[in-house]
């Protein structure tokens, strides 16, 4: 194939010769060869003025020269440079010794977009809790490669993650048919891995490694799940180093910060602070209606604001629990054919879900609770350590204590080391009044309940 470029720097060598040379870096030196238009090679210039005076002057010398230099060229035509786009879009091949052939587009591969409908940006509800991980998602889905690479997106479980990486993708997809962006579940990429390693074949390998490096963008999801396995963070580890050369965007979820996955090589966790990390914390009260409301309206379900807040105080934070008691709800209503629209009806309905079962906890359910909630040990949790991530899990466990069961302040005195009963009616007192206040404390606390009495 003839490149232009060159056929063109051989016109002007030739052209530099035959027109006066003041002229010459006037007038055709900057021209810029464009493309073969049928049997035209087309030129830009800047402006129109410039195109009247080559056309009236030199358009003929140029023909001329062209024309000699190679006879399959039969016209030149010299166009201004907003015009180049409609000349592009009619280019010819020109093939050596065969002249001119009307080049074919390129096929384009239309994929079939993986994503689940459900999860957009649109059906994604904001609060403060995810507002700045949203924020994140949405410049990624739209300039994919370029602010944030890595993006690292971390929360505990069912706040929503998943739900982002699919938004991202519908976004991307929407926007461009073409561009390859993959999903993988971090288990199934250590599956994958293995399988790879174990087939010990070349050709597997290699279309492993090609299916990885061909992406635009890779997500993988909870991340986490590559802890302690080496095999697979060698071979993530020349992945994200190709991808981040290229500029591909890698988007990483997990359930804890990079700095919090123990068994992964420090390599691996620098490089997944490279770009942006970001948390969901658990939803407010607020945020916890609205996303009902939300998931009610797109199943066509009238929820009254009574049985939302009702469901969003008696869930856990995992968003997922929370849709859980809302599809109980819809189906009960279906179910008995009556509109389920009052507080009490909801914790008929839910009965069996959020009973409280207060006769058959005791305290030692509740210490331990809230001691694998905190991750602490029970000794801590009775000794007089007075820093923060003691005192508050103390003052929670003897809160619950004197909500769930009736035993004697006394008796939870002793049982917290010996400590007086004014200190447990302080620590009962305190909590009481910061799940008014403190919307942290209140799901934490509405979290710890929940885990007790639905067990
Ligand atoms: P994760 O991956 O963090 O465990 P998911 O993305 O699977 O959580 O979310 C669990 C469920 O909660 C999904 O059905 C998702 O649609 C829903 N969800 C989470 N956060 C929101 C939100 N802000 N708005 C609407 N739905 C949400
Ligand atoms: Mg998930």
């Amino acid at each position: 194939m003839i490149n232009l470029e060159e056929f063109w720097e051989n016109c002007k060598e030739e052209l530099s010769i035959s027109i006066q040379a003041i002229s010459y870096e006037v007038w055709i030196e900057k021209l810029e060869p464009v493309c073969f238009v049928d049997s035209a090679m087309v030129l830009a210039t800047i402006s129109a003025t410039a195109k009247k005076t080559i056309d009236s002057k030199y358009l003929d010398t140029i023909r001329e020269v062209a024309s000699a230099l190679n006879p399959a060229i039969k016209d030149v035509v010299v166009i201004t440079a907003d015009k180049k786009e409609e000349y592009l879009k009619n280019q010819t091949d020109f093939i050596e010794n065969e002249g001119f052939v009307v080049s074919k587009p390129e096929p384009v591969v239309k994929r079939k977009n993986p994503f689940l409908q459900k999860y957009t940006f649109d059906t994604f509800i904001e609060g403060k809790s995810n507002a700045y991980a949203l924020a994140a998602c949405k410049t990624v889905a739209e300039e994919p490669g370029t602010k944030f690479n890595p993006l690292f997106i971390y929360s505990g479980v069912g706040l929503g993650k998943t739900h982002l990486l699919h938004a991202i993708g519908n976004h991307i997809f929407k926007n461009n048919k073409t561009a390859n962006v993959l999903y993988v579940t971090a288990d199934d990429l250590v599956t994958e891995i293995i399988q790879v390693i174990r087939s010990g074949s070349n050709e597997e390998n290699n279309k492993f490694r090609e299916k990885y490096r061909s992406c635009d963008v890779l997500m993988i999801d909870d991340i986490q799940a590559i802890n302690g396995k080496d095999a697979t963070q060698n071979a993530f580890f020349n992945i994200f180093n190709d991808l981040y050369q290229s500029q591909k965007q890698i988007i990483l979820t997990s359930d804890r910060a990079p700095k919090d996955m123990e068994k992964l090589a420090d390599r691996l966790s620098t490089r997944f602070s490279w770009g942006l990390t970001v948390d969901i914390q658990p939803p407010d009260m607020e945020t916890r209606v609205a996303i009902l409301k939300n998931k009610a309206a797109q199943s066509k379900f009238a929820l009254s604001d009574e049985v939302a807040e009702f469901i969003a105080e008696n869930s856990t934070s995992n968003i997922r629990e929370m849709e859980g008691l809302l599809n109980k709800i819809i189906f009960f209503s279906s179910l008995s054919n009556t509109e389920i629209n009052t507080r009490e009806l909801a914790h008929d309905a839910l009965a069996d879900f959020i009973e409280e079962k207060k006769e058959t906890i005791d305290a030692s359910d509740i210490i331990d609770t809230v001691c694998k909630y905190f991750k602490l040990s029970t000794t801590d949790l009775f000794s007089k350590k007075k820093t923060k991530n003691v005192v508050e899990p103390r003052m929670i466990a003897i809160y619950l204590i004197t909500e769930l069961l009736s035993l004697p302040l006394v008796q939870i005195g002793e049982m917290f080391g010996g400590r007086d009963h004014t200190t447990i009616i302080h620590a009962r007192d305190k909590i009481s009044e910061d799940i008014k206040r403190n919307p942290r404390i209140k799901i934490i606390v509405y979290d710890l309940r929940n885990m007790l009495l639905k067990r």
